[in-house]
């Protein structure tokens, strides 16, 4: 028997696609990885499990830095010491910037808390 295959076909490049439904470099997409090594990479930044979740809510976090971060600030009151509460950080130091309210210490330098 015969072989019907001529040399170009042996060297064909590969391609790696994604698994992941949705995802841009998804089988069949115009995009894809010429190396496993870089579809791998993908994986890891993009779809990485969310292994590593919060003790105080429900959120999850691919990377432990991300989720230890998060953990620093999730559950606080953004109160001032006039008793306004915000959402956020970003909302209170505003509101204590604007007027000149002292802001407990735990939120001027969440670090050493
Ligand atoms: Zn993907
Ligand atoms: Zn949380
Ligand atoms: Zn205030």
């Amino acid at each position: 028997m015969q072989t019907q295959f001529n040399k170009s076909a042996k060297k064909m490049k590969a391609r790696y696609h994604c698994s992941v439904p949705g995802c841009l470099y998804f089988n069949g997409s115009e995009r894809f990885f010429a190396e496993k090594k870089l579809l791998n990479q993908h994986i890891v930044k993009v779809h990485a499990e969310k292994k590593y979740s919060c003790g105080k809510c429900t959120k999850s976090f691919g990377l432990d830095s991300l989720r230890k971060l998060h953990e620093k600030t999730c559950g606080i009151e953004w109160k001032c010491t006039c008793g306004v509460k915000y959402s956020s950080r970003e909302s209170l130091l505003t509101h204590a910037r604007r007027t000149q309210h002292r802001l407990p210490d735990h939120i001027i330098n969440p670090d050493k808390m």
